[in-house]
């Protein structure tokens, strides 16, 4: 089964590459989440703000996380591979990254 050998990296590569944008975005909120906090606690704001606060960053966060989960997908069986990628997929065993 030779079709079953081959390489899915530069597909994969093109997931990662849709993707990286949207990490920056993310890691961008969670920078941005911590100042906010920080600001709220150092001035003892009211706390509804935190709430507004929380509220926001879910809504945000929600989009995000179906983005994440659609592009950490593996192109060959299509699941979703977990945080930690490696060079194979974890479920059907294709390889994903470049070994060399
Ligand atoms: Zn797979």
């Amino acid at each position: 089964m030779r079709s079953n050998e081959k390489d899915f990296f530069s597909e994969f590569q093109q997931q990662l590459k849709k993707l990286r944008p949207w990490s920056f975005l993310m890691l961008f909120l969670f920078v941005a989440f911590l100042i906010f906090s920080i600001l709220i606690f150092t001035f003892e704001l009211d706390p509804i703000y935190l709430q507004i606060l929380g509220g926001s960053i879910l809504i945000i966060f929600i989009p995000l996380l179906f983005i994440y989960i659609k592009y950490s997908r593996c192109p060959n069986c299509k699941k979703f591979m977990g945080r930690d990628v490696g060079n194979f997929c974890p479920i059907c065993g294709v390889k994903i990254r470049s070994t060399e």
